[in-house]
């Protein structure tokens, strides 16, 4: 970071924080009013102007910044940048802000003396262009209605070599962009265990350091930021959306999930080197709010059609081994008892991570309270037992928001009736719009009916 680093301060802060969707805003304020205010709060904004946070007879909210999240920002060191926690004008916590809600969950966990470590894999698509106008709809779609082309622009520079899994360089262009976006991430204080080329064409992944579930979603949010940043360096497009191509793999944001006591050891691990009594109820959890959790998990219109069977995503609400077509999937750990975890490998990038995993461990912990058998591992491929009667995950996101309106008591000691209520109203709203707005394939279609 070069003079920045020479001990001379930022000029300008950045304070950031999270929407319901999940999405980062970001208001500056200059360096040196951070200095003086550094103990209370740094900035007021309208919360009647943020999606799903108050109506607009109350909307001051307040800003103070988590000091364990101050960073320089790497592309731009004269800037920093800190995560905020979100106060109404009374001083409370402000109870809608995803930051909390991770925070509330992890204090939740640790009264009954559960310590929840989570782990995550970001996968995503890195594009030449968006060949749609993005940003105006009402432009129209802007590709031929008349082809089945996609509205990706997938020419080169990409990696175009279909079945791309673990593909070195020279196939995989990506990795040079890859490990510009992991030294920003770095430099914002966070880290990686592993990246690749993944299945699809032009796909990646990253899995990030596991830590608790506050620490893991700043994690993937900044994440997201660097990777959209260093995509732009590159004139290309960063896209999390979890099913950009027809016919070819989504991007899921697989969870990594375990419970261990304040003495460190791994309660989802036993002694006969297997998965405990612990475990097996929380899996039951997951299983048992599998459909209402998907509204928090797969939270888009297009959530749904990664869902689908074929493409490594999970469409049945089983769990097993090493089966990838289960929505809960058991890891070999090759005997490290400090590895034992459950995947849950229905979440996907657009989801707000704060509240997706705040909601998995909470259904994880309520199946542990109840006691929820969560029946016999699955062995085969699962998407090959159709006709079987399988509980299945929703086919969309309305199906999904149906699911948590009649299934939310597992989530109230955390989150507040009027969250969910303002989460499910926003959704609404995204599904309606996409409901109403004629789409290229139907017009495809149909044309010649
Ligand atoms: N991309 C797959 C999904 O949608 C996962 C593929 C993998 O990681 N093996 O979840
Ligand atoms: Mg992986
Ligand atoms: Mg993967
Ligand atoms: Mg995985």
């Amino acid at each position: 970071m070069g003079e920045a680093e020479a001990g001379k301060d930022p000029d300008f802060l950045e304070v950031q924080y999270i929407d319901l969707p999940g999405i980062v805003r970001s208001v500056t304020i200059p360096y040196e009013s951070y200095l003086k205010k550094s103990d209370g709060f740094i900035a007021a904004f309208d919360g009647s102007s943020v999606e799903g946070f108050e109506p607009i007879n109350r909307s001051d909210l307040l800003l103070a910044a988590d000091k364990s999240t101050f960073s320089r920002i790497p592309w731009r060191p004269e800037r920093a940048r800190v995560l905020g926690k979100i106060y109404e004008p009374s001083g409370q916590r402000y109870r809608k802000d995803p930051r909390y809600v991770a925070e509330a969950t992890i204090k939740y966990l640790a009264d009954s003396g559960y310590g929840p470590l989570a782990g995550a894999e970001v996968e995503f698509f890195l594009f030449k262009s968006l060949k749609i106008d993005v940003l105006n709809p009402l432009r129209g779609v802007g590709y031929s209605v008349v082809s089945q082309e996609q509205p990706w622009d997938t020419e080169a520079p990409h990696s175009v070599v279909k079945r791309a899994y673990h593909l070195p360089e020279p196939m995989d262009t990506l990795e040079p962009i890859r490990e510009k976006m992991l030294k920003y991430f770095r430099a914002f204080g966070y880290d990686f265990n592993a990246t690749h080329h993944e299945v699809a064409v032009s796909q990646s992944e990253v899995s990030v350091k596991a830590g608790d579930p506050l620490f893991v979603a700043d994690e993937i949010v900044t994440f997201k930021q660097v990777a959209r940043q260093v995509a732009r360096e590159n004139g290309m497009v960063a896209v999390f959306l979890p099913k950009p191509l027809y016919g070819d793999n989504g991007s899921g944001l697989h969870f990594h999930l375990s419970l261990w006591d304040s003495k460190g050891n791994n309660l989802f691990a036993d002694d006969s080197d297997g998965l405990s009594q612990t475990a097996r109820y929380f899996i039951g959890g997951i299983l048992e709010h599998g459909r209402s959790l998907a509204a928090f998990v797969a939270p888009t219109v297009n959530s749904y059609r990664r869902l689908v069977p074929g493409y490594e995503a999970p469409v049945y609400l089983v769990w097993g081994y090493s089966n990838r077509s289960a929505a809960v999937r058991v890891p070999a750990t090759g005997g490290n008892k400090g590895l034992t975890r459950v995947e849950f490998r229905s979440p996907d990038p657009l989801c707000n991570p704060y509240l997706a995993l705040a909601a998995t461990f909470l259904a994880g912990y309520d199946g542990i309270v109840r006691k929820i058998d969560p029946g016999d591992p699955v062995s085969d491929n699962v998407y090959e037992m159709e006709g079987r009667s399988l509980k299945t995950l929703p086919k969309s996101l309305d199906e999904a928001l149906d699911a948590l309106e009649s299934d939310y008591q597992y989530l109230l000691p955390v989150m507040s009736k009027e969250l969910v209520e303002s989460y499910i109203e926003v959704k609404r709203r995204e599904s309606d719009a996409i409901r109403m707005y004629p789409s290229p394939v139907e017009l495809y279609m149909y044309m010649s009916y």
